[in-house]
């Protein structure tokens, strides 16, 4: 009997140890479930949550506000000027910012909100039980202030910015994917107008739809050769001699007709198509310089290059092999690229820009005055002209901060040893004033509208009688780099 109990006994503890080593097994198990789940859902990173999860959570959201009738807004948020701080200070000073900027979107959202780094410097929130649309922005505007306050890195602070764009259930869509894509148009609504934040706009759907429909379509346009050029003449405003003309690039469409750049040429900048429709640009413009050869005409041609065409490092050659299809000597050919594309990739724009420099291709800096480059940059730049952006010229002769901005420019451009053409002149007034002024070159309708090239020569016949139309000595446009007009 006492034997009896005593093996029972013996039996029962081995039971509690099994037990309690199941339980610490299972407990372990636990652990490395949470963990592992840590790793799938989360950013490692920041700790929010990860594109996987979001999704998940957005579903949820959406049947929760579904079955209680209410509101959600789903914010999608993206970094300003991050990859130029990915570019000059380095990964780790990036990695630093993003977190920082984690740090400051939970303490700006609430706990019920759930925040996601979807990956690089995406962001998105879902905001359930929104009680109203003011109630949005105003999170939007305090995320933007928040996030816009200088980012202490290794004792200097860095500067950066945020574009939102908010997007409605069930206003702007049924579903987690529709919500997630139209956020995300109103994100790119929002970095181009520079906004902050921005609603997503069904009307302006439409318009994008359309967009997207045409850079589907431009690669047959181009070879059925529905594009053609319009240039635009550019005088100088010393001797009033035509010094060149700007290329346009006009799309005519089969069925919508003429469609402005505006209407394509951002949704080809989003594919390679921009390569192919650069080159066709680049190639018509040479052509016609040859025509205009040939009748007596040397007149350089400005071609606007897109910044997406400008990673090619290959670009240059195609250019020289262009240029020796149509035999135009170099100096017949200007590329345009804005200020803002100038400051996207600084080493690989030097390197490229330096490679058109050694060929003899002019370099001009378009929509000057917009791009916030600064002048120590520029100074480095192998730059032959700057454009002043038409905002600056619109009210020049009514708006003394545009006038002290322009004469400032002017001054700049002196400093660098570039040309200084005014874009958008629209009436002899401004003419007159940008002319004293001492701005070099002019460029708009109060000029010349853009034309087909086979208007030109009665252009010239209207406007420049008895005036030689080619550049004479005094303009320079032949001499080389860093002299001004
Ligand atoms: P941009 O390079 O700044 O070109 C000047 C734009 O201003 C042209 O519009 C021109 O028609 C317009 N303009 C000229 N004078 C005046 C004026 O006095 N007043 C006003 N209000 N506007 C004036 P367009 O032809 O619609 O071109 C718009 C933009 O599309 C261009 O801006 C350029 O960025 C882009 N673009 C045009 N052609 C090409 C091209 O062949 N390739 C690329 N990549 N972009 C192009
Ligand atoms: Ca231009
Ligand atoms: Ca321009």
């Amino acid at each position: 009997m006492r034997a009896a109990r005593a093996t029972i006994a013996a039996l029962e503890t081995e039971l509690d140890e099994t037990y309690r080593s199941v339980t610490e097994l299972t407990n372990e198990l636990v652990r490395t479930q949470e963990e592992l789940e840590q790793l799938s859902l989360y950013d490692p990173l920041t700790g929010l949550s990860n594109r996987a999860l979001f999704h998940d959570r957005l579903d949820r959201a959406i049947a929760l506000s579904r079955r209680n009738n209410t509101r959600l807004a789903v914010l999608m948020m993206d970094l300003d000027r991050f990859k130029e701080i990915n570019d000059t200070l380095g990964h780790d000073a990036g990695d630093e910012v993003l977190k920082k900027v984690a740090e400051r979107l939970v303490g700006t959202c609430r706990e019920s909100d759930t925040l996601a780094r979807l990956g690089g410097d995406e962001f998105m929130a879902i905001l359930p039980t929104t009680a109203s649309l003011e109630g949005t922005f105003a999170l939007a505007e305090k995320i933007a202030h928040t996030v816009e306050v200088p980012i202490a890195l290794d004792g200097s602070f860095v500067d950066v910015g945020i574009s939102i764009g908010i997007a409605l259930f069930p206003e702007h869509g049924a579903d987690s994917s529709t919500l997630f894509r139209h956020a995300d148009q109103a994100m790119y609504e929002a970095k181009r107008l520079n906004s902050g934040y921005a609603l997503y706009n069904l009307a302006r759907d439409d318009q994008m739809h359309r967009r997207f429909l045409y850079a589907s379509e431009l690669r047959e346009a181009l070879e059925r050769d529905q594009l053609k050029l319009e240039y635009q003449p550019k005088i100088s405003l010393k001797t009033g001699h035509l010094v060149g003309v700007e290329a346009l690039v006009r799309w005519h469409h089969p069925v919508h007709g003429l469609v402005p750049p505006g209407d394509f040429i951002p949704a080809a900048e989003r594919t390679a198509v921009i390569k192919t429709l650069t080159e066709a640009t680049i190639s018509m413009g040479l052509e016609q310089v040859g025509v205009w050869s040939r009748q007596g005409l040397s007149l350089p041609v400005a071609i606007n290059v897109s910044p997406r065409a400008l990673h090619d490092l290959e670009l240059p050659e195609r250019v020289i092999g262009l240029l020796e299809h149509w035999q135009i000597s170099t100096e017949l050919l200007v590329l345009e690229i804005t200020e803002s594309a100038l400051m996207l990739n600084l080493d690989h724009i030097l390197e490229i820009l330096n490679r058109f420099h050694s060929m003899g291709i002019r370099i001009s800096v378009d929509d000057f005055g917009t791009g916030f480059s600064s002048f120590a940059y520029l100074k480095k730049l192998p730059i032959h002209e700057i454009k002043i952006d038409p905002s600056f010229i619109a009210n020049i002769t009514t708006n003394m901060s545009d006038v002290a901005i322009v004469q400032s420019l002017i001054y700049l451009a002196e400093r660098l040893g570039v040309t200084v053409v005014a874009e958008g002149i629209e009436s002899g007034p401004a003419r007159d004033f940008l002319t004293e002024l001492g701005c070099d070159l002019a460029q708009g309708y109060g000029i010349g509208h853009p034309m087909p090239a086979p208007k030109l020569p009665a252009w010239i016949n209207r406007h420049l009688s008895g005036r030689p139309v080619t550049a004479g000595p005094a303009e320079s446009m032949f001499g080389p780099f860093g002299q001004g007009a």
